[in-house]
């Protein structure tokens, strides 16, 4: 059984299209292939629509993971797109909070966090005929996991004694595949030649191994795309930052220096004389995503600003000169405060060359870096640490444990984490009272899996649940698991303005809390009428509200389901219903709990001692001095390490949850997880 597909005169170009017949065959014979090419050859939005050609997804879905959730939802729109179907038909996608699939998707793309998922429910993926493990050179965490996993099931029988007949394609670029392949028991690579372009590449010495003062990359980066769009040749620009206000910056700082060295300013269409600036995020609208795609109009040069996406998951036509920061965003555990912390951190130098090929997939290009020689050389790395070795293992440890692999330092990892790590993930977990001394999977433990959370915050919400104070906890939970709730416009006139407003839903909720100004926001959005308008006029992206909306209602659903099932035992406590709902929080943060030391300093009380700041987004920051206990839900460095999200709480919640912090011994759990 075979389905005609029709390929476009743009889709038969791509260097993939000769080699639709022979692909086809390497994932017919083997049960293992690794798929490689250049970015941009056609890896991601061609080889699901030949597998379905030919037939091979008659026995199931063919499911394509990607790490970023934007490349997941941007690429199922091209591909239904490419193939004149309705996306959420045979071609669909699901990322965490939104499911646009059908009963008919044969070709879905989805996070590598929700095959993770997928697995936990059936773990030999009955509905797939095919999986492909997308970007696996960007070695995220959850495709690591999925790889290591895929190999430990592929190698063992289902409980009828058949073998699994599922095709695993691994794909990636150039880098890495010798790997890949001897890891999955030497299976066969599978080349797609490209031709690239030269790319001239220019150290600007804008930035040396002394400065500190980071932030003034963003200043730079746009200089230097004003400089390339008034003194070179036609080509579009694309520029790399770190995250989403930086790239809001820094387009306001493009518009605005044009003006000054009098360049036409169009608010309409986004564009300087001759320059149409579009950034690029996660968080983005998707109809929004879609212009970077398209090509500018006739004598205009597009210049895009984007995170590390434009790096590898999306490829823009078009691109001639490559504007680089030299930096990323990344989450990375700190063994010295003993968290994640959210940092800007200098890219490898593997990265950098990645993002310099953007420029030459074409023609010949220009990258122009605007840091200097000396400073590659003494500040970035070779190679980008994965994911698997530098971020918390917590979530990812409890979903191996309730798959069975009770042995999680001696599962089959691609890149072995430290065996630090994998303690401290076992210790946290053992905290939240989700695996026993023995490391077991306690009833909590399992419960606490069922939700896409964080295990933390899974946690306050049982509790919650069983105090029934859930009304006041899935919101705030909801509005935790979306992007950018608040608005911070960065200049200081409107950031005043916007922290006033901020701070003015805070006390209208009756105390200065960050938690509970994400509930008073999401409640006053509910009631009501025009929510877009009460969201403009706060300083509140609307968008987010929104999708909060839709998570509470997908959390709720998960929680009305394990009541069903009794899964969810009724307390009762004494206090008011605020203070039930802060006691809930303790138990879900209690590893993130601080006490104020000198000034406005607070001090962490995990055993660090490290001491952090309330960041000024807080509505609690500017009233340090009358504050003693704080709990917080993450951490962000640049200066200083700042909390984000805080609570304050009585010292009587967190007594005696404090001393599980330094109860168990690790070489304990260490012991039994080798068993
Ligand atoms: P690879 O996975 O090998 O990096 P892709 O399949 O992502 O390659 O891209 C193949 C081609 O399709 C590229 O030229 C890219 O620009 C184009 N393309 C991908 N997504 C879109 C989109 N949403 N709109 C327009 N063109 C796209
Ligand atoms: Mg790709």
């Amino acid at each position: 059984m075979s389905t005609h597909v029709f390929y476009s005169s743009e889709a038969c170009k791509l260097p993939i299209y000769q080699f639709k017949k022979e692909l086809i065959q390497a994932v017919k014979d083997n049960t293992f292939l690794v798929v490689t090419g250049e970015t941009g050859s056609g890896k991601t939005t061609q080889l699901p629509q030949y597998l379905y050609e030919a037939g091979l997804c008659k026995d199931g879905k063919i499911g394509v993971t990607q790490p970023r959730r934007v490349a997941a939802i941007t690429v199922a729109q091209r591909v239904s797109q490419e193939m004149g179907m309705k996306l959420g038909e045979e071609v669909g996608y699901q990322v965490r909070f939104d499911d646009c699939t059908s009963k008919n998707t044969m070709i879905k793309y989805m996070t590598d966090g929700c095959m993770l998922r997928e697995i936990l429910a059936d773990s030999v993926l009955t509905h797939y005929s095919v999986v492909v493990l997308d970007e696996a050179h960007e070695r995220s965490l959850n495709t690591d996991i999925l790889i290591g996993l895929l190999k430990k099931t592929m190698s063992k029988k289902t409980s009828h004694g058949r073998t699994v007949c599922l095709k695993v394609v691994v794909m990636s670029a150039t880098l890495e595949t010798e790997k890949l392949s001897a890891f999955l028991g030497h299976c066969p690579v599978f080349t797609i030649p490209g031709r690239t372009f030269p790319v001239t590449e220019k150290f600007l010495n804008l930035i040396g191994p002394k400065d500190t003062e980071r932030s003034a990359y963003v200043k730079e980066v746009v200089k230097v795309a004003l400089d390339v769009h008034t003194n070179e040749r036609a080509g579009d620009i694309l520029v790399f930052l770190t995250g989403q206000s930086e790239i809001q910056k820094a387009c306001d700082l493009l518009f605005q220096k044009a003006e000054v060295i009098d360049y036409r300013y169009d608010v309409n269409d986004s564009s300087v004389e001759g320059l149409l600036i579009l950034p690029l995020y996660g968080a983005m609208p998707t109809d929004q995503q879609k212009q970077i795609f398209q090509p500018p109009p006739e004598g205009i040069r597009k210049c895009v600003v984007a995170t590390n996406i434009a790096a590898t998951s999306l490829t823009i036509n078009g691109i001639r000169y490559i504007v680089d920061s030299g930096f990323v965003k990344q989450l990375n555990h700190s063994p010295r405060a003993g968290m994640d912390i959210l940092e800007v951190v200098p890219i490898s130098k593997s990265e950098a060359q990645q993002r310099a090929g953007r420029a030459g997939r074409t023609s010949a290009g220009k990258c122009f870096r605007i840091y200097s020689k000396d400073y590659w050389e003494k500040c970035m790395p070779d190679y980008t640490v994965p994911e698997i070795q530098r971020t918390s293992l917590t979530a990812v440890i409890l979903t191996l444990k309730c798959l069975g692999v009770h042995d999680v330092i001696r599962f089959p990892y691609l890149d072995r984490p430290e065996e630090r790590l994998i303690l401290t993930a076992l210790k946290q977990l053992y905290q939240y009272d989700a695996i026993d001394r023995r490391g077991q999977v306690t009833s909590l433990g399992k419960l606490m899996v069922e939700f896409p959370l964080h295990p933390g915050l899974t946690r306050a919400l049982l509790k919650a649940a069983a105090l029934d104070c859930e009304d006041i906890m899935l919101p705030v939970a909801a509005m935790l698991s979306v992007e950018n709730v608040f608005i911070r416009p960065g200049q200081p006139e409107t950031q005043k303005e916007a922290d006033q407003k901020h701070r003015q839903i805070a006390s209208e909720a009756g105390s200065f809390n960050d938690f509970v100004m994400l509930l008073n926001v999401f409640e006053k959005c509910k009631a009501s009428d025009s929510p877009s308008a009460w969201c403009r006029d706060h300083w509140i992206h609307w968008r987010a509200v929104k999708s909060a909306f839709s998570v509470e209602s997908q959390l709720r659903e998960i929680l009305h389901r394990l009541e069903e099932q009794g899964a969810v035992e009724k307390e009762k406590w004494d206090g008011s219903r605020s203070e039930l709902f802060r006691r809930c929080l303790c138990l879900g943060y209690f590893t993130n709990v601080a006490r104020r030391s000198i000034g406005k300093s607070f001090s962490t009380m995990d055993g660090h001692g490290s001491t952090v700041h309330i960041h000024p987004s807080s509505a609690l920051s500017g009233q340090e001095s009358q504050l003693d206990w704080i709990i917080f839900h993450d951490v962000l460095a640049t200066s200083r390490m700042f909390v984000r999200t805080v609570c304050p709480i009585r010292y009587e919640w967190v007594k005696d949850l404090l001393p599980k912090l330094h109860e168990v011994d690790v070489y304990e759990l260490s012991s039994v997880a080798r068993e």
